[in-house]
């Protein structure tokens, strides 16, 4: 496989844009390569500008569960391209997506939408202060909420996997007002409430993580956060901008039955198109203005292109639940299959899934947490996505990062994989 191509490009990125990528995760620095630059995108399948076919489980990471140029998607774009891309005005269509997701998702009862889902964990942490009264966020080692300031501690993948543990920049005095706690440890939230209870605005949480790879709550863990921030009235917001609309329609919140009082989306709820939203209970959302006085704004909010690619991506998933069926069962093989290879030569691996959110850890222990993930043997993960480049199958470029299934990965596409995946292991044995 050549990338002649892709190397001059990134030559030539380097000189202008920091890295030469728009975003660090990118940039395959931890896995010894450079990037390969992509041209095309259709159904599972990408191309790279050397011409190189990949089966793709990175989906733009995470927002294309129903694949790229998904038809009914391509024509709502272009049905908005006839009437025109902004307006800064409310248009209709932002109100069905709002109803679409106040409909589905169980904590929703109001919603405003953003352009990313670190302006929607942002904005959501910032109502929680507001409606609250109080200045402290605990959060869970891992989890990563976007590039929001006083979130940026202990913040899993991006971070985790260039060697940077907290990122500079973000004054003493914001991080200071963030708790980080070993995720899956209800002990440690216990004692934090006890100690802090009165102080805490928001407890933010991946419901089920897939910043550190992807590691699912434990029995009761959500359940008993959820207590706690009842009793001493802290604001429980589920971070589901990876989560929402993948692990199930109505998200992690309807799959393990546990409601916070905010939830935040992103990913699938654009269907590959820049969007973020936050929303839940009417009381706490009347705080942001113009109703309350959270001052929260954006120009290209409720943008009319990425609002159609996120209609016409939630009314497909509304109206084919069989999708979440078919990648349960398509998450399903490739995790047995890949294990199986694993086990085969020797190799010491251990899987998390949740439906189409998968990770192989190279680890004989189980991972629940960070400490946990943060052992795995880096060095082999990257042998190994080099190995699967090399073959065809374009991976996420990180131990830490969860591999996405779409609905249009065949079972041939998986059998492939798992096939690519004994190779590597093979090489690398
Ligand atoms: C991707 C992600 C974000 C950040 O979303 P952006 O659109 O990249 O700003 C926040 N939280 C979680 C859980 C994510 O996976």
């Amino acid at each position: 496989m050549e990338h002649d191509r892709s190397s001059a490009l990134f030559a030539k990125a380097r000189r202008s844009i920091p890295g030469g990528v728009n975003s660090p995760a990118r940039a395959f620095k931890s896995v010894g390569r450079e990037p390969v630059f992509i041209t095309r995108g259709d159904g599972c399948r990408i191309w790279d500008t050397d011409r190189n076919e990949y089966i793709d489980f990175v989906g733009s990471w995470g927002p294309l569960l129903l694949g790229h140029r998904h038809p009914a998607v391509i024509a709502a774009l272009a049905e908005v391209l006839e009437r025109g891309t902004s307006f800064g005005a409310p248009t209709e269509a932002e109100v069905e997506l709002a109803n679409l997701i106040v409909g589905i998702v169980p904590s929703v009862e109001m919603v405003r939408l953003v352009n990313s889902g670190t302006e929607a964990t942002m904005s959501a942490l910032r109502v929680a202060r507001g409606f609250t009264g109080r200045d402290m966020a605990v959060k869970f080692a891992g989890n990563y909420h976007g590039h929001v300031d006083s979130l940026l501690v202990k913040a899993g993948s991006g971070l985790a996997t260039l060697g940077i543990s907290d990122s500079a920049g973000v004054p003493d005095g914001f991080a200071k007002t963030t708790l980080p706690l070993p995720y899956n440890d209800i002990h440690a939230v216990e004692e934090a409430f006890s100690r802090h209870g009165g102080e805490i605005a928001a407890v933010i949480l991946e419901p089920v993580v897939g910043n550190m790879g992807c590691v699912p709550p434990m029995s009761g863990f959500l359940q008993r956060v959820r207590d706690l921030c009842s009793r001493d009235g802290a604001v429980l917001i589920f971070d589901e901008v990876m989560t929402g609309f993948r692990v199930a329609l109505g998200g992690a919140q309807s799959l393990y039955g546990v409601t916070p009082d905010l939830t935040t989306l992103g990913k699938v709820i654009g269907g590959g198109l820049p969007i973020g939203a936050f929303g839940g209970r009417r009381e706490i959302m009347e705080q942001v203005a113009p109703v309350g006085s959270v001052y929260q704004a954006g120009t290209l909010s409720g943008n009319p292109l990425a609002v159609a690619g996120g209609l016409s991506t939630l009314r497909y998933l509304r109206d084919n639940p069989e999708v979440y069926e078919r990648v349960e069962e398509s998450g399903a093989r490739m995790q047995t299959g890949v294990m199986e290879a694993a086990g085969q030569v020797g190799i010491a691996l251990t899987s998390n899934r949740v439906g189409s959110m998968l990770t192989f850890f190279f680890s004989s222990e189980e991972i629940r947490d960070w400490d946990g993930a943060a052992t795995c043997d880096t060095e082999a993960f990257g042998r190994y996505f080099r190995e699967m480049l090399a073959q065809g199958i374009y991976l996420p470029c990180s131990q830490y990062e969860a591999l996405f299934i779409g609905a249009c990965h065949s079972d041939v596409d998986i059998d492939r994989a798992i096939e690519c995946a004994r190779n590597a292991f093979r090489a690398i044995a």
